[in-house]
């Protein structure tokens, strides 16, 4: 086949538009992309080999690097598994990540700190090639087949491929290297030396002889000679001893091994010698990856039997809730041809899950403990997979258990952070129930009406902005014996005797008003229940309450966005009897409980209603036209 130019996809640009105009500060992480790279696929070959004899090893693995002054070039090789012509458009001609268009959109609104924050966080693998180099050839042979393919890109948009000979299996990929980067200034990535010492920094661990060519000068007239060297030391780092080991090197470890782009949050280095052996280097990453919670995120630690590789993203040790924990397990007690649906019924695998999973539980409850900030921000990272764990937790009180004392919600106290421990802590004695409240942010939260006479009584209310927040209290039903009450809900009232008394009176009112409530919901019709009067508002007209079971007004929004469009939640409306809208209802319904100014303002009043609940009424403009109609009045 001829030569072919192909358009890089449009999200790839975008992001090698990125990489291009170098917004990284640190232009050394080339190369430990790229060894990273070649160190999978050497991996990939050697699982493959296990059950496809034809691709047995006829070579050691290794992986080469040269730098070259002359040519300004630096190449890295592998003997690895190579890519056919598809796998190279595939895999280095577009991103598949989702998530991707969000992050770029992200990054166009974020600058200077902020977008290096961010694009750290996304990480561009094999692209990062472009911060030093302004052409990239790659050549490369997929073991099992016999010719290879030729990509070459200048990383502006375009790239050129073609068919060509490459002798064995594994890929070549050659940078020409910008000028900035071969001497003249800060950087030489054409110096031997200059490379091995990147290579023992970043790259020391990888588990296969990263080779280089070294000079050695002979006697004045003889000839410099060539040796071949292996830069790193290859020892897993698990293996070592942890007092021995610094926090840099285990943030280089996690950068190399689980393409961190940056140190992780907290790490976990664990060592067990009980009823199964084993070694695990868990990390929790310092940002959520941008694809977390949708379907292509893959889960899972890294399998190694006696330091040596057997798997990637082995999800039968964590739980789902904790997603988030990168890492890898060792394990001499587990086979190395062990298969993922062997893997699923190991015994060894659910007693060395069981333990991580209580070991993270542990730590984090200590780094609540001990060091609140960090926490936090774990907690604004990956809250959410724990609250998740505590609804999918339904029916297993011990995991809930283990869990409740973990979470965070953002209350009325000082609009900060606050166990549900520290919320009942602050509880006055008269106060039974925890009160809650759904919403988009605590902005929205507290200019809900219903909001104004707990400010007013004291009252601390936890703020559930999270859609998931909501299933979360219903599933934990209560905590410390105190059970969980929204003041959105029908049922919800204050016991204080304040409370009781301004509810008798309204109560009285209601009596003599049965046949205006009734002529109100008959004017809004279907979606309301019941309209009623209530005594939980202060200076509040209106407000939208739901039913007692089922789902609120913000899970209907959840269910919505999720297609379940069938759950929807049983509201009712709450006039205020000692708000003048009431007086002014009142005065229309002696006009008929026809006329249109009393209908109107009827639909009216269940709108506005709707708005405080942050939902779009059924026919907006119709609101609009109504509403300047009565302001013209
Ligand atoms: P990531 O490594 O995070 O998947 P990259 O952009 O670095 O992202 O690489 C994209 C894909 O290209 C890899 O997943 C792999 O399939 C393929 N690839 C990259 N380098 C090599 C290599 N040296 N040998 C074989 N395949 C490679």
């Amino acid at each position: 086949m001829s030569v072919e130019k192909l358009q890089f996809q449009a999200e790839t640009k975008r992001l090698l538009d990125l990489v291009v105009n170098s917004i990284y500060t640190n232009k050394e992480i080339f190369l430990r992309e790229l060894i990273s790279n070649a160190s999978d696929a050497l991996d990939k070959l050697r699982i493959e080999s296990l059950t496809n004899s034809e691709l047995a090893a006829d070579e050691e693995p290794e992986i080469f690097i040269i730098p070259d002054e002359k040519t300004k070039t630096i190449t890295i090789s592998d003997n690895g598994i190579g890519m056919t012509r598809d796998e190279v458009i595939a895999n280095i001609g577009t991103i598949a990540k989702s998530g991707t268009k969000d992050f770029l959109d992200k990054l166009r609104e974020a600058s200077g700190a902020a977008a290096q924050e961010l694009i750290g966080q996304f990480g561009v693998g094999f692209y990062s090639a472009f911060i030093v180099a302004d052409k990239v050839e790659l050549i490369t042979r997929k073991a099992g087949t016999d010719s290879g393919v030729k990509w070459t890109s200048d990383g502006l948009g375009e790239y050129e491929i073609e068919d060509c000979d490459k002798d064995s299996h594994g890929t070549i990929i050659i940078l020409h290297l910008k000028k900035d980067f071969c001497g003249d200034d800060e950087y030489n990535f054409t110096d031997a030396y200059e490379i091995e010492r990147l290579v023992k920094k970043y790259s020391d661990f990888v588990r296969y002889p990263i080779k280089m060519n070294f000079e050695v000068k002979g006697k004045p007239d003889e000839e410099p000679s060539i040796e071949i060297r292996t830069v790193n030391s290859m020892k897993p780092l698990w293996t070592r001893n942890k007092s021995e080991i610094t926090r840099e090197e285990y943030d280089e470890f996690f950068k190399q091994q689980v393409h961190e782009w940056e140190a992780p949050l907290e790490v976990f280095h664990v060592k067990a010698e009980g009823t199964v052996e084993y070694t695990a280097l868990l990390c929790i990453p310092k940002h959520a990856a941008n694809n977390l919670y949708y379907s292509d995120y893959e889960a899972g630690l890294q399998l190694y039997s006696r330091h040596v590789f057997i798997m990637d993203k082995c999800k039968d040790f964590l739980p789902d809730y904790l997603r988030f924990v990168k890492g890898l397990v060792d394990s001499p007690d587990l086979p190395l041809n062990i298969s993922r649906e062997i893997l699923q019924q190991s015994v060894e695998v659910k007693v060395i899950g069981k333990a991580l999973e209580k070991n993270i539980q542990k730590q984090l409850g200590k780094m609540l403990k001990d060091d609140r900030e960090k926490y936090e921000e774990f907690w604004t990272q990956f809250g959410k997979s724990l609250k998740i764990g505590v609804y999918n937790a339904m029916f297993d009180e011990k995991l809930k258990d283990a869990l409740k004392d973990l979470l965070l919600f953002q209350t009325s106290h000082e609009g900060k952070f606050s166990t549900l421990a520290e919320y009942v802590e602050r509880m006055p004695e008269s106060q039974k129930k925890i009160y809650v409240a759904p919403g988009k942010d605590a902005a929205a939260i507290e200019q809900l009406p219903q909001m104004e006479l707990l400010r007013e009584r004291g009252l601390e209310v936890i703020y559930l902005t999270d859609p998931v927040d909501e299933f979360t209290v219903q599933v934990l039903k209560s905590y410390a014996e105190k059970e969980f009450q929204s003041i959105t809900r029908e049922d919800f009232e204050l016991d204080d005797a304040e409370s009781q008394k301004v509810k008798a009176e309204v109560e009285e009112i209601a009596k003599s008003h049965e046949d205006l409530l009734k002529d109100v919901k008959e004017a809004i019709g279907e979606p309301v229940k019941e309209v009623r009067l209530t005594s939980r508002l202060k200076s509040g007209a209106v407000c939208l309450v739901t039913g007692e079971g089922g789902p609120s007004l913000s899970m209907e929004k959840t269910f919505a966005a999720m297609n379940n469009p069938l759950f929807k939640a049983t509201q009712i409306l709450e006039l205020n009897p000692n708000h003048a809208l009431f007086k002014k209802l009142e005065s229309l319904h002696e006009l008929g409980k026809d006329a249109p100014e009393f209908k109107d303002l009827c639909t009216t009043l269940y709108s506005l209603a709707l708005l405080i609940e942050g939902v779009m009424p059924n026919n907006p403009a119709e609101l609009a036209n109504k509403i300047t109609d009565m302001l013209t009045k």
